[in-house]
């Protein structure tokens, strides 16, 4: 049968959905385009989406549009939270949990319309850990690697665990030959993924920094890149072996939520800000050029003017590159949906803009200090319009530069010229082998 398939949510459901797509194709079926006449949708769905229930109405609205026939079943952590919601919109015909994702071909053999939606969704507890990658946007080169999923902790705000269930970490031995694979598939930049990545434990008990080792003494022809890390997580170890490494890159996403340490304490996260400062000057000390973004939260019930103010002038003073800023909104089950009191909505939108100004300064004064720096990258997508290409530097520049469209996508050093807009321009370096394709030089790399 012809499945399509649609993704909301974090780079972790889009590694999910590459891995039920090759289920499905294992299975018999053929996979087509989402919008393309299909027997059947999967929609994997996502609990941190604002308005996920009009995200799936419409998704299921698109699809009956061009296959008023098709099948509809819906998963992921918004399915896991809210199935029978989901099961009472129009057009669903079956809602699976987060531990019964990875069986839907086994629990259907045929995709039919049915009279009455079905529900499979179970409890979390002894959930497995299943492997997945994906690429990033169709990127040739650059993939995301599930190497651990769930999470151990509470933080007041977030229906993850609930979501996800309990943290679990792909087994020691199986990430070198999942590597290898990703690898011989021509990726060059490998990002280690994770709910909550540096609680990585495997079943035969080796840690986060145990798979840095290995892929650092591996010495694979790939860069790699750790997608976020929590600060208690963050070990000194960690930062001296990235800050030695000539695989795994020079940057951190550190979630930080806030500068309070009230509001930090509400959230039940479990690090103070001054131990937060001083992780970020350790880095900067050790790796002068790491990349260093931060995870923010404004409008948490109870932030006061003060609280935020307390928020605003400790990130304006940290040596920080970039900001994600996230506006708080109540999610049920979670403790602080219950605390008092709120933001008013448009407290949280000014707070949210104040940060996202400031995360524009941050990251103008991060590109400003690479300026004539040389850094390696591998070219990613290749503009007609504009004739440039477009990569990431190993410390996460986004640098336009210009070079024929046949160049090969293997790394190369570039120099970081200015800063153009959202962008640095950068110059590849002469002297290098910046070989394109069809060329007999290409031939002689391939073969
Ligand atoms: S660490 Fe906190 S915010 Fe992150 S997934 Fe776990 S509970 Fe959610």
């Amino acid at each position: 049968m012809n499945i399509s398939f649609f993704t909301l949510g974090c780079k972790l459901n889009y590694a999910e959905t590459s891995t039920l797509r090759e289920q499905f194709e294992k299975a018999g079926h053929s996979i087509v385009e989402f919008g393309e006449p299909t027997d059947a949708v999967i929609i994997n769905t996502c609990t941190v989406t604002e308005n996920a229930d009009a995200e799936c109405r419409k998704i299921i609205r698109r699809t009956l549009r061009t296959s008023p026939n098709a099948f509809v079943g819906v998963t992921g952590c918004y399915a896991q939270l809210q199935p029978e919601e989901i099961a009472s919109i129009e057009g669903v015909d079956a809602v699976f949990g987060s531990k019964e994702k990875f069986s839907i071909p086994q629990l259907f053999k045929e995709f039919h319309k049915l009279e009455t939606p079905q529900i499979h969704v179970s409890d979390l507890e002894e959930v497995e850990f299943v492997e997945s990658s994906s690429s990033d946007n169709d990127s040739r080169n650059r993939a995301f690697l599930k190497l651990q999923d769930g999470c151990n902790y509470n933080c007041s705000f977030c229906t993850i665990p609930l979501a996800r269930g309990g943290s679990r970490s792909m087994k020691f031995t199986d990430i070198m030959p999942r590597i290898n694979g990703l690898i011989k598939a021509g990726f060059r930049e490998i990002v280690l993924s994770g709910i909550n990545l540096g609680d990585y434990t495997a079943p035969t008990s080796e840690k986060f920094i145990d798979v840095l080792r290995l892929i650092n003494s591996c010495s694979p022809e790939a860069r790699f890149r750790i997608s976020s890390i929590e600060p208690n997580l963050l070990t000194p170890e960690i930062i001296d072996l990235v800050a030695s490494s000539d695989v795994i890159v020079p940057h951190f996403h550190i979630p930080l939520q806030s500068g309070s340490p009230d509001i930090l304490k509400k959230m039940r996260r479990r690090y103070k800000a001054g131990y937060y400062s001083s992780l970020i000057t350790e880095i900067r000390s050790k790796i002068p050029d790491c990349c260093i973004g931060v995870d923010i939260i404004v409008g948490f019930p109870g932030e006061t003017d003060t609280h935020f103010e307390e928020t605003f002038n400790f990130l304006y003073e940290l040596p920080i590159s970039y900001l994600h800023v996230f506006t708080y909104s109540e999610r049920e089950n979670t403790p602080a949906a219950e605390y008092m009191p709120k933001v008013l909505p448009v407290v949280r939108k000014e707070r949210t803009n104040r940060l996202r100004v400031l995360s524009a300064k941050k990251k103008n004064e991060f590109y400003r200090s690479q300026i004539g720096t040389v850094h390696t990258i591998i070219p990613e997508f290749y503009y007609h319009e504009t004739k440039l290409w477009i990569a990431w530097t190993e410390n996460y520049v986004r640098v336009e530069f210009s070079a024929p469209p046949s160049l090969l996508q293997v790394p190369m050093s570039i120099r970081l010229e200015e800063i153009q807009g959202e962008v640095m321009a950068g110059t590849l370096l002469e002297n290098q082998q910046t070989v394109t394709q069809n060329t007999p030089e290409y031939y002689s790399i391939l073969f």
